[in-house]
């Protein structure tokens, strides 16, 4: 349902509300994850339109794109995305890092720009772009304006989204950031690269903690040594993970098991933590067909796995990436 808000507001509270806001509660995106040169959605998100922005949000309500609609936004197919883990990384068609043919060069139509230093694929900061920088304080008027603006004689649904948005604040974002970091046992310092063919949206669950190997050259390596975790712990994780995701869980297909050498685990345990995790989070139904399994391997571990491991992942509902 589309609305133009400023129908509703009494005129004595417009001053709450410099722009007019263009609210739809439910959109469909697609529902495959596929490759495009422009912007494109996946499952289902709500959206809110300003004069000058376009701000997209998941089904609970938290802000997870942002995209300037004005012709002094670095490029109309260019878009802010903020993470589960509380991260903003900016999506560049790479006009203003002199890559004319990203396609070319990356097999991809987009560049995904960190806010930080490691891992970084090119040395590129869109965040120091006065109108890139403005998109954020943009969020933070909406973010405002949508706590102080009267309800009142809006439709129940889009009431209930606006309190949902209401509720998820900076300060909310970065809590519920540390609840994931918390549920899986520390943050994930690194996803595997085919993770972009589900656009990097990926429920995290580690069966593992540690590396063999603590390569020297590696700045994202963990200190601990190599060691799978428990099913108890992986169901407690899978339970946890359900809550955390609350509403949102319909929009994920996709599972990263980590850490960075889950192949190094037992069979068993790696088909037990997807198949555990397929029923748990209904991934048959879930808003974007076509499901997929992300984990990384090191030399050792796909050696020692032998047939029997990639046997059992061909018979599990999900495509394996490994
Ligand atoms: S195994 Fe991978 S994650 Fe671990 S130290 Fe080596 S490169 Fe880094």
């Amino acid at each position: 349902m589309s609305i133009p808000g400023a129908g509703h507001i009494a005129p004595a509270m417009q001053q709450f509300r410099p722009e007019q806001l263009f609210i739809t509660v439910e959109k469909n995106g697609s529902r495959q994850f596929t490759k495009t040169g422009q912007p494109t959605r996946f499952g289902k998100y709500a959206e809110i339109r300003t004069r000058d922005h376009e701000f997209h949000f998941n089904l609970n309500g938290q802000i997870r794109f942002i995209r300037g609609l004005g012709s002094d936004w670095p490029h109309p197919f260019e878009s802010l995305k903020h993470t589960d883990g509380n991260d903003w990384v900016y999506y560049s068609v790479g006009a203003a890092i002199q890559q004319q043919g990203i396609r070319d060069w990356l097999g991809e139509y987009y560049l995904p720009c960190f806010a930080y230093q490691s891992n970084a694929i090119v040395k590129f900061t869109p965040y120091f772009h006065p109108t890139v920088s403005s998109a954020f304080g943009a969020w933070a008027q909406l973010y405002a304006n949508i706590r102080t603006m009267p309800m009142d004689g809006l439709p129940s649904e889009t009431r209930a989204f606006l309190n949902r948005v209401a509720e998820n604040d900076d300060s909310a974002l970065h809590t519920r950031a540390k609840d994931l970091h918390t549920i899986i046992g520390g943050q994930m310092s690194v996803l595997p690269p085919d993770t972009r063919h589900v656009d990097y949206d990926v429920i995290p669950i580690n069966i593992s903690a540690g590396c063999l190997y603590h390569c020297k050259f590696c700045c994202v390596k963990s200190s601990k040594r190599f060691q799978p975790r428990s099913m108890g712990n992986i169901l407690e994780q899978i339970r946890n993970l359900k809550d955390f995701y609350g509403r949102n869980l319909k929009n994920y297909n996709s599972l990263f098991l980590g850490n960075h050498d889950a192949l190094g685990v037992d069979a068993d345990l790696v088909c037990f933590a997807a198949s555990e995790a397929f029923r748990a989070f209904d991934i048959e139904h879930a808003n974007v067909s076509y499901p997929r399994l992300f984990m990384f391997g090191s030399v050792d571990s796909f050696l020692k796995a032998g047939d029997t491991l990639f046997d059992n992942l061909d018979q599990l509902p999900f495509f394996a990436h490994t």
